[in-house]
């Protein structure tokens, strides 16, 4: 089979080059995101490999099926970038990695509450400079605070293990009740239980029109003041203007992002020497309790490893027509 992989960069070309030796699937690796524009470098393939950010919409959907593709296989286990009805009503199946280390996203969130609450990143810079001074390095303890957690997939719940074991109260809230939580004593609350209650707050829920800005200005405002606020999971989770104003007024007391709405634009490339035209990311890169990390949550050695191994089993369990166990229904 003959997969045009897009918005390749060198480590994917290097791990999928290396377990690809018990596979053989023949791939090209292109730099270029995947969208309609870029639709025709797939003439001639049998698939397409796309990551978080490239546009799989209906119309790059209809111009893979003219140029027929039968398999969009995504390195990833978030989805909303693909029209799946499109996908359907064309004939082209869509697989994914539901899951690959989930501790990996986990640990990342936990980074970002650490670094926010003890400022370990201005520490860091300061010591650099030959400044030992504690001015203004006063953090908080996470032991007794409460963590509301929204969305306790595979990743909320190794994030909500974790902070238990920091000695935190856990609260949840999911459209469906998990048991190994409830187990653990975490009782599942409502959506406004957890934003008035908690002291940090974590998304963890996938991106759906459902979940498209939950947290907004009136969300924002049912906040306990101060609140740290993260998200690690899809930008559009959050309304970034209306976090901006939170901001502004100390609502919002921390913000730790590991993905940021318009992030296609900026993310997975080095723009060191241009000049950044979003002007609400520079906003947000502004303040002195932000901290964004460039959506490298899942990148450990470990997850990438499980990402590129299950992807590489996807595109033949599709090739040998074995039961699809990874398709996006
Ligand atoms: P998952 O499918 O295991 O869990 C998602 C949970 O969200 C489920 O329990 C589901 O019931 C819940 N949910 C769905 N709709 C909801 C709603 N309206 N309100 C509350 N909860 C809702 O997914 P996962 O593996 O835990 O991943 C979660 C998200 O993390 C992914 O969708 C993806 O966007 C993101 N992610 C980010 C990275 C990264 O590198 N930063 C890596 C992997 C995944």
């Amino acid at each position: 089979m003959r997969i045009a992989v897009f918005s390749t960069q060198e480590y994917d070309r290097e791990f999928f080059d290396k377990f690809n030796k018990d596979y053989n699937h023949d791939f090209t690796y292109f730099e270029t995101a995947l969208n309609p524009s870029t639709t025709v470098l797939t003439k001639g393939y049998d698939a397409v490999c796309v990551f978080v950010n490239d546009k799989v919409c209906k119309q790059t959907i209809e111009l893979l099926s003219e140029n027929g593709i039968k398999l969009v296989v995504l390195r990833c286990a978030g989805f909303n970038n693909v029209d799946i009805e499109s996908a359907k009503n064309n004939n082209i199946k869509v697989m994914r990695v539901p899951a690959y280390s989930p501790e990996a996203i986990a640990e990342h969130t936990v980074a970002l509450i650490l670094t926010l609450a003890r400022k370990t990143h201005k520490a860091y810079n300061r010591v650099r400079e030959g400044n030992f001074s504690l001015n203004k390095l006063m953090g908080f303890n996470l032991h007794g605070k409460t963590v509301g957690v929204i969305g306790t997939g595979n990743i909320g719940t190794a994030f909500c293990k974790i902070m238990l074991g920091f000695g935190c109260k856990v609260i949840v809230y999911d459209i469906k009740e998990n048991t190994e939580l409830t187990q653990l004593g975490i009782e599942f609350s409502t959506l406004d239980q957890v934003l008035t209650q908690s002291n940090i707050i974590s998304f963890h829920c996938p991106l759906t029109p459902e979940t498209h800005q939950l947290l907004n200005k009136a969300s924002i405002a049912k906040l306990k003041t101060g609140a740290m606020v993260i998200n690690t999971s899809r930008g559009a989770l959050l309304n970034t203007s209306d976090v901006i104003d939170g901001l502004k007024t100390g609502q919002i007391g921390y913000l730790g992002i590991d993905v940021y709405e318009e992030e296609e634009n900026l993310f997975f490339k080095d723009l060191s020497e241009s000049i950044i035209q979003d002007d609400v990311f520079e906003r947000l890169a502004s303040f002195h309790n932000v901290l964004i990390t460039p959506h490298q949550g899942f990148f450990t050695q470990e997850a990438f490893e499980q990402i590129t191994k299950i992807t590489l089993q996807n595109i033949t369990d599709f090739q040998e027509g074995k039961p699809l166990k990874n398709e996006v229904l």
